[in-house]
């Protein structure tokens, strides 16, 4: 027993040197040279993958049910009455969880955007493309929903190759039609859905039941989304993640040696080698039969023994599908798993790393930015500028400076503000108009104001002006306003 897990140790070293070898001298690696759903004319090959089954994919199916679900129901899910998500770029109005955000809010913005893109990183140096295969809406929507209504009316892969071959018939027909027009249908509700996302639930549902000369801007909108959806399912499918996704596109300088990957034991597997008649168990000292079941379910068409790809989106069709031949020719299953090619090669899964530190650290940094940030925002973003083309008045030994003042309500109530100096002591601020300043819930409202400080109490030659903002006897903000004073030699001689 010992000797012989001495021998299949001795095999791996010799095959781990072999393969070693090949990738430097660069042979084997030429499938890397072109795409498997183009031919070397440049003409789409069309994928038919076969139908896939088994424990990951079972896994697949409850994954889906849960973030479809979520995605649908998005539109009506409320928190203190908001949406949950709402991305009305047009307006420039963004709700997420409930809070309002204006395009005010741009550092938040940025910071939120760049622990994102932090996030995304680590993510996938640590895990690969998971993200791709298992939670990304265009993957759950092509090979969980479309494909399963093309496998429920066109059969499995074999039926749909042997359809697409005949001449046009009346079952053809029938079955194309069908098919398109049940494509369309969901188009239809995934246009209506990130519509419901962008101008609200509400709005989605007047486009839906006016008439479209009502709403032209609208239902132009919708029945854009909705041929973008029928093309991208219908007729572009795998393309979008291979030639079009930048994340996708940015796999190559994500992954490395340590990142866990859909991945193939080509220590164990080869040689590969067909099973002969009758033979249950390979004879042949690599596990892998080459029975290409692993390829027949790719639906990116690739073959996941060349190593990791481009191509890959980590469905994990083609673990299910070399497990279950595994267990009918009675190897261990995960002859292709999850796993780092580090892992394959020295049989230890290290993923901490120099890389991983770093990404990690520049992630908690953010994200404490982030929090800051978030805690210490304020309901109202208030803007105070000199009225352009206005320099200062000076009257009964009193300067007096204009402004133009903004304030935006992030919340969604109607609030009552109050403007206070807060220093110098001696500034006051009056209204021009003397009304009351009154914002709108998620609105706007400016007024002019006058800043007043006698004379002889500045002493800068560039003094600040603090102002606090307050609703309610509540402080909101503190603002700050240059104030412009006249040269004269008395204040310039004391600044001096
Ligand atoms: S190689 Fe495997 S995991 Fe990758 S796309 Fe093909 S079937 Fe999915
Ligand atoms: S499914 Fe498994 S055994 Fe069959 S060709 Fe693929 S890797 Fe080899």
């Amino acid at each position: 027993m010992e000797m012989e897990g001495e021998i299949r140790i001795d095999l791996r070293k010799e095959r781990l040197a072999k393969s070693l070898a090949n990738i430097e001298a660069g042979t084997g690696e030429e499938f890397r040279d072109t795409i498997a759903t183009v031919d070397a004319a440049g003409k789409r090959l069309w994928i038919y993958p076969k139908k896939p089954s088994g424990r990951l994919h079972q896994w697949r199916i409850a994954v889906t049910v849960v973030l479809l679900s979520l995605l649908f129901a998005g539109p009506f899910l409320k928190i203190g009455g908001q949406p949950l998500l709402l991305l009305n770029i047009f307006e420039r109005r963004f709700v997420i969880f409930g809070q309002a955000f204006w395009p005010q809010d741009f550092v938040l913005l940025a910071i939120t955007l760049i622990a994102f893109f932090a996030f995304i990183i680590l993510f996938t140096v640590v895990f690969g493309r998971i993200w791709c295969g298992w939670l990304c809406p265009q993957t759950l929507f092509m090979e969980m929903v479309f494909r399963k209504i093309e496998y429920l009316i066109e059969g499995d892969a074999a039926a749909q190759r042997r359809l697409a071959r005949e001449p046009w018939h009346w079952n053809k027909l029938g079955k194309k039609t069908l098919k398109h027009a049940i494509f369309l249908l969901i188009s239809i509700l995934i246009a209506h859905t990130v519509l419901a996302y962008i101008i609200g639930a509400k709005d989605t549902f007047a486009i839906i039941t006016q008439s479209p000369a009502l709403n032209p801007a609208g239902f132009i909108a919708m029945i854009s989304f909705t041929g973008i959806f029928y093309f991208v399912y219908a007729k572009f499918r795998e393309q979008a993640c291979i030639a079009v996704c930048p994340y996708g596109r940015l796999q190559g300088v994500l992954l490395g040696k340590e990142s866990i990957v859909v991945a193939y034991d080509w220590l164990r597997g080869e040689p590969r080698g067909h099973l002969k008649k009758n033979q249950v168990s390979a004879a042949n000292p690599g596990d892998c039969i080459d029975c290409k079941l692993c390829v027949h379910v790719c639906p990116t068409g690739i073959d996941i023994r060349n190593g990791t790809q481009m191509e890959c989106v980590n469905c994990t069709a083609c673990i299910d599908a070399c497990d279950d031949v595994m267990i009918k020719i009675g190897k261990p299953k995960g002859l292709i798993r999850f796993a780092s090619i580090n892992s394959i090669t020295d049989r230890i899964q290290n993923i901490v790393n120099l890389r991983v530190i770093g990404y990690s650290f520049l992630l908690v940094t953010l994200m404490s930015m982030l929090s800051f940030a978030l805690i210490t925002r304020s309901d109202v973003e208030t803007t105070i500028l000199k009225v352009p083309g206005t320099l200062y008045q000076r009257e009964g030994g009193v300067i007096s400076n204009l402004y133009n003042v903004e304030f935006i309500n992030k919340t969604f109530d109607g609030l009552k503000l109050e403007i206070k100096v807060e220093s110098p002591a001696t500034a006051s601020l009056y209204k021009v108009d003397g009304k009351e300043i009154t914002v709108p819930a998620e609105g706007m409202a400016k007024g002019v104001y006058f800043i007043k400080i006698p004379e002889k109490d500045i002493t800068n030659a560039r003094t600040v002006v603090t102002l606090g903002i307050y609703s309610q006897g509540k402080k909101l903000e503190t603002v700050k306003a240059k104030f412009i004073r006249p040269v004269t030699k008395a204040s310039d001689a004391k600044r001096n």
